[in-house]
Formats: structure tokens, sequence, C-alpha cells
């Protein structure tokens, strides 16, 4: 991809504490990461992670790491691993270095003897009932547990037996000793070291303790020498610590520095990887890449693009406090950047036969029309026009609504790029629904040009005998919005069609995107396309309701 445009990527106020940071000499090199817990597939607002974080190290000359935070061997997948790598290609960036927070264990744990050696922690067996309790609230201290002030020696003593494994989970942590009765609850004495008797993917069986999150984070920046953490906004309150941890520690001579922003959200989507995870395990959607999923897997099997996602995160830039993001304007950035690329198809859903009455059967005539109306340089392709056609269903109506200018009895309307067609005669089934119309056309009118009387309506068509049969999956919205706020999932978000489409759509190989005129833009699912058959997703509709 072309990184050059990152150059003069907008500016946000992170970008002025690094700008800061340069002129002072604080950083030379500005390095930052991406750092995912491996536990479910990334979303789109992973995405604004990973282009906010790339994004600002290629602005500014720096690396972007790829950092699996894996200090929690319960949760964690490996199935997760591959998939995080290839969303985070798929978006066009490529990391620095690509290191695992369990290739940190062992420093880690250096780290927590540190601060044990400097009366800083120590081993409490306090139950984690009993810490919960003694906690306090956001208006009253917590209690200091009654082993609080055991002597280093017997701290070490202790630690090491949590690491030897003579403790069961829940038997003894390793807490930080800071402040019982300070404002934040994260600096009351916070766990650093659990015991859990897990396997771990990468340590396997060597560690049976783990450092929780807050206290590896820090630590896995500073060795990796990142300059500027970012991460979103719940973690604001956990900074203090983060901070306490590197400067108490103190093996990092120019620490990082986290910094917070505000986490994406977006309206009839939901992000939650829990929520998330439900939907596939109880079936509701086909799989994290369901079409419909706000997963990056998900959202590329649509037929999103990595530039329309990019520019998107360009374009809601970096806040400091949450809101929501309109989808339309989601859309709309993939409706830009898919307008100009994609040709252009003629299709028809819940067809009807029109038979052109005066033309000759079996005659076939080859009609030229553009592939892609913004762009010229997309050339022409032929399309075949002949006696029997197909139309689309909402193109013709036996008794017209007020301003219908497409087909209908006694009506005339121009065939794209082929002639002026007018209905004379519909015939019905036995039913009472219709079988098929007939029409005549005007010769006079080649092309769809005529000098002497205009049409109000134009209709595309697709020849009856080369068309092929599609399936196409229209989508919609996952989630819907409800007036108290909250979302439920939308039973109608998928439905299953299919059309006629003309000859050359045969062509179209998986992961294709292409316009099906007047309708919209779709892609040739990927899994579901195979040999002669052909699946489309709907990707978005040809017109926004989004202004800016
Ligand atoms: P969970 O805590 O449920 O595992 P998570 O969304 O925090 O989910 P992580 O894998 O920890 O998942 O996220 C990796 C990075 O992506 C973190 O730095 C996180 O802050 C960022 N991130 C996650 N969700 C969003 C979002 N909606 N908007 C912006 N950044 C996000
Ligand atoms: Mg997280």
């Amino acid at each position: 991809m072309d990184n050059s445009r990152y150059k003069d990527m907008p500016g946000n106020f992170i970008h002025d504490i690094i700008e800061a940071d340069l002129e002072s000499g604080k950083h030379k090199e500005i390095i930052t990461r991406f750092p995912p817990e491996p536990n479910g597939y990334l979303h789109i607002g992973h995405a604004k992670s990973i282009c906010l974080n790339f994004g600002t190290a290629l602005k500014y000359g720096g690396k972007c790491n790829l950092r699996y935070d894996d200090t929690n061997p319960v949760k964690e997948d490996i199935e997760y691993v591959n998939s995080i790598e290839d969303d985070v290609r798929w978006l066009g960036f490529e990391w620095a270095e690509h290191r695992w927070a369990s290739d940190y264990f062992d420093i880690m744990y250096d780290a927590a003897i540190e601060l044990i050696k400097k009366g800083k922690a120590y081993v409490c067996n306090l139950s984690p009932e009993e810490i919960k309790n003694t906690r306090g609230t956001l208006k009253e201290a917590g209690k200091e547990s009654p082993y609080r002030n055991r002597s280093i020696l017997e701290n070490l003593e202790l630690f090491q037996k949590m690491r030897d494994g003579e403790f069961k989970d829940g038997e003894a942590v390793l807490r930080a000793k800071i402040d019982m009765s300070s404002p934040n609850m994260n600096m009351r004495d916070p766990v650093i070291y659990r015991v859990l008797h897990e396997t771990h993917h990468n340590t396997k069986d060597k560690w049976v303790i783990y450092p929780m999150y807050d206290f590896a984070h820090p630590i896995e920046d500073a060795i990796e020498g990142i300059t500027h953490s970012i991460c979103t906004l719940e973690f604001e309150d956990h900074r203090p610590f983060y901070d306490w941890t590197l400067e108490e520690v103190g093996f990092w001579k120019n620490p990082p520095r986290q910094i917070e922003f505000a986490r994406l959200n977006i309206t009839n989507m939901i992000m939650s990887k829990r929520y998330l995870r439900a939907m596939v395990e109880d079936g509701t959607v086909s799989g994290w890449d369901d079409p419909r999923m706000p997963t990056i897997a998900g959202i590329r099997r649509r037929g999103y693009t990595p530039e329309a996602i990019r520019q998107f995160c360009d374009e809601i830039g970096v806040a400091k406090a949450n809101s929501t993001v309109d989808i339309a304007q989601l859309e709309s950035c993939i409706r830009s950047d898919l307008q100009n690329k994609c040709e252009t198809r003629h299709i028809v859903t819940n067809p009807i036969k029109l038979i052109i009455t005066n033309w000759e059967e079996g005659r076939i005539e080859n009609i030229e029309v553009e592939n892609n109306r913004n762009v010229p340089e997309l050339g022409t392709r032929e399309i075949p026009f002949g006696r029997e056609l197909w139309i689309d269903g909402d193109d013709f109506m036996e008794v017209p609504v007020k301003k219908y200018f497409r087909l209908f009895p006694g009506n005339e309307v121009r065939l794209k790029g082929a002639y002026f067609v007018k209905c004379n005669e519909v015939i019905k089934n036995e039913d009472g629904s219709i079988k098929e119309i007939h029409g005549t056309y005007d010769p006079d009118t080649k092309g769809g040009e005529c000098k002497t009387r205009k049409v109000k309506g134009t209709i595309h068509f697709v020849e009856a005998s080369t068309a092929i049969k599609i399936d196409i999956r229209e989508y919609s919205h996952m989630m819907i919005e409800k007036e108290d706020g909250t979302q439920e999932f939308n039973p109608d978000s998928l439905k299953e069609t299919w059309g006629y489409a003309e000859p050359l759509v045969a062509d179209i190989k998986p992961e294709e995107r292409i316009q099906f005129f007047r309708k919209g833009y779709y892609i040739a699912d990927s899994k579901l396309t195979t040999g002669d058959k052909k699946v489309f997703n709907s990707i978005v509709n040809l017109k926004t309701s989004w202004k800016k």
C-alpha cells in the first residue's frame, strides 16, 4: 500500500504529545505496538487501534510491533493468532517485531522479585473473596491485609514457593504494596501475580504463576522500548499503576508513556468479543467470518476494502471522549472506494419474462455498454439482446402507482443501451400470476437514442437464452438500535434470493467485487462461490443517507 499517505495523516492530540517528545529530545524514534489478546477475532474497533498505532509509526518514520498479550493461559486459543496476523496484513500493515508477552515471563518474574526486595510487594494469603471484600469502595478506604507486613525475606521465600507450585490456585498471590486508602482503587495493593496450574500455549508447564495484565503490560511495553503506549479510555484509571510499576521496578531508563483514546463504537454494530463469540457458538451467525459480523474476517468476506476501512479510521479521528459513529459513515467510505473501481454488470431479481414480439426468433444482437459510467478507462463490454428478455420484478407494474415511469401496459421505456420498448400485453398463468409480458421495440431507437420523442424511464434487462442463474445474499445491519439505547440481533439481517445475470458474470471469481447495475455493490463470496455456482454478498447499496 501507499504508506506515504500517513506522512500527512491528520494530526490528533496523541500526535501533539509525540511531536513535543521528539522536539524535546525525549525520544529519537517513535515505537508503538498493537497488543491483541488472542482470545477472539479482531473487529473493526481493533482496526481503529491498528490504523492508529501502525499509522502513527509510519507518520513519524518509526516502528510498530505486533504483540500478543498472552499472559492469561486460560482464555487464549492459538486459532485466533493466525486470524489476527491475516487481518493486520489485510489492512495493509506490516509489523516491525512480532512478539509474545509470554516471552517476557522471566523478566516479569525478576521485576516482581525486585519489588519484593524493595519492600514494595508481599505475598498475601487472603482468599480472592477476602481480597475483594477488603478493597473498600469509592467512598471508603480498603482494609490492609494481615499479611501486608511480612518481612522481605519471608516474602522472597513464599514467592519462591508460589513459583515451585506449593500453593493451589487461589491460595496465595503477590500484591504490590502501595496504599489501601488511595482514592484510585487500582492502587489499593493490586494483585500482580497469581497461582494458576494451567498449561500455557507457549511456555507449557514452566510456570504455575502468571502475572496480572496491569503489571505485565507496562513491562512488555518497556522491554520493547515502546515510546507511546496507546490504549482505550477504560485504562485511564490504570495509568497510575502503569507508571508506578515502571518507576518502582526501575529497570528502564526512558520508560513508555500510556495515552488513552476513545473506543470506537458504531451504530447497528456490536463490538464486544464476548457477545460475538456467543453468537458464533449458538449458531446465530455462520461463524466469525459471517458477512454480517463486525469482525475484520466478516467485513472482508462482506466485500469491504482495506482502503475504505483505513479511510474511515482516518476520517473519524481520535477522540478523548467516547461517542458512537453512524454506520452510514462507514458505508459511505466503502461506496466512495468502490464507485471508481468496480465494473458494472446487469442482473435482475424477481424476474419477469418480456417477449419482444416484433423481434425475430433466434436473432441475437450484441449491445455495447459502458463498464463504469464514472471511469471511461474501464471500457465497454457487449451484452446480448434478443426476443426473450428478463426484466427486474421491480421494473414492471400491471397497475402503476403515481410517478411510476418504468414498464406498465401501454407505457414505453428505454432498455438500457438497446431500444425503446412498449408494453402491449400481460399474459397470465391460470392462478392469475404474470406468465410473461409482450412488447414491441422501435428499430429507430438503436442504442436507446431517439430524436423524435422522449421516455421517462430506463430499465435494464438480461437476455434469456444466455442468462446465468446466480444466488444473492442481501445483508443488512446485524444489530437493531432499540429506543432504550440497547441493541438486539436483527433477524432480517440476511435475505437469500436469486436472479439472472448477463453471461459475463460467469467469469467472476471468488472475492471479485462488482456493481450490479441499479442495485448496489456485490462480491462473489469467498467460500460459497465454487465452479459454476455463483453466490454474491451485498456490500453496500448505491445511495447514501450520510451527509458530512
Ligand atoms: P477484551 O478485553 O474483551 O479481550 P479488547 O477489545 O480489549 O477485548 P484486546 O485484544 O485486548 O481486546 O484489544 C487489543 C487492542 O485493541 C487494545 O489496545 C484495545 O484497547 C484496542 N481496542 C479494542 N477494542 C477497541 C475499540 N472498539 N476501539 C478502539 N480500540 C479498541
Ligand atoms: Mg483487552
